[in-house]
């Protein structure tokens, strides 16, 4: 059969078996994988090198997520969930919750994204993650990561986030509103849509770095509004913060997981 419709006919087979699975099998394939090793960088799915070898031509960036830390289930949510979400949108996706392994592959990646609170106390991975950005690679901050963790790194706050947060609403069901529904990370959100999670009461630096806002969560009790996404730009790079994902309510919710996939294109396009 001529070599084109070979490549057609394998990559149908493919998606039908990676796409098509059961939800419970998923799950059991995916924790499998991750039991293999603690202490190094997990590779949670193969789906993005497997559409590399069919042929298929998709932006396949490389990312990092880093987890870590208390209050979160980030094995669970970042690392199996959301590590399921972008390499289904194309990624080629790691996970760690070992700051020490940042280092060793930072120069692979094309976005890091951090979702730890844990401390990133090492100076020189530090300021290798601010040139990281400075040169024009991209970061994504979700959730743990937006909060005022570290009395010793302003600088992460300030320069990265444009700010940060110190104290969230009673978790429960609150309303987002979609601010800029022209921006690509805005695409195919609602305009509005009802979310179970934290709302973080982000506060803005005055002397940090100028944001974007796309969408805001209301404050059911108090009518309050708070930035939920935002981006930011630093030297050539380009940074999206999201407050939400404590659990598995954004981690399930396709707005949340829209909002996921198109961060990691738009931040591979530009
Ligand atoms: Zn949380």
């Amino acid at each position: 059969m001529p070599y084109i419709l070979f490549l057609i006919l394998n990559l149908l087979v493919f998606e039908t078996v990676a796409f098509s699975e059961p939800q419970q099998d998923q799950e059991k394939r995916g924790k499998a994988v991750v039991s293999l090793s603690d202490e190094d960088l997990r590779s949670t799915e193969t789906a993005s090198e497997k559409i590399k070898k069919d042929g298929n031509q998709n932006i396949t960036p490389t990312i990092l997520i880093v987890g870590g830390g208390g209050s979160h289930d980030f094995d669970r949510w970042f690392n199996l969930e959301d590590s399921k979400i972008l390499t289904e949108a194309g990624a080629n996706v790691r996970y760690t919750d070992q700051p020490k392994n940042i280092l060793a592959v930072l120069d692979e990646l094309d976005i890091l994204y951090l979702s730890n609170n844990q401390p990133l106390p090492d100076p020189e991975l530090r300021q290798s993650i601010f040139d990281f950005v400075e040169s024009g690679n991209d970061l994504l901050l979700v959730h743990a990561a937006i909060w005022y963790n570290w009395n010793d790194w302003a600088a992460y706050n300030q320069k990265l986030v444009g700010g940060g947060s110190r104290s969230h609403g009673p978790y429960g069901e609150f309303k987002v509103q979609v601010v800029d529904p022209n921006h690509p990370v805005m695409e195919s959100v609602p305009a509005t849509f009802t979310i179970k999670d934290e709302l973080y009461r982000f506060e803005k630096d005055r002397e940090g770095s100028d944001i974007h806002v796309l969408a805001k969560g209301i404050e059911p009790d108090t009518g309050e509004e708070y930035p939920v996404a935002w981006t930011v730009d630093y030297g050539k790079g380009q940074i999206v913060c999201i407050t939400l994902g404590h659990d598995g309510e954004s981690h399930h919710h396709e707005a949340y997981r829209t909002i996921l996939k198109n961060s990691i294109k738009w931040l591979s396009d530009n």
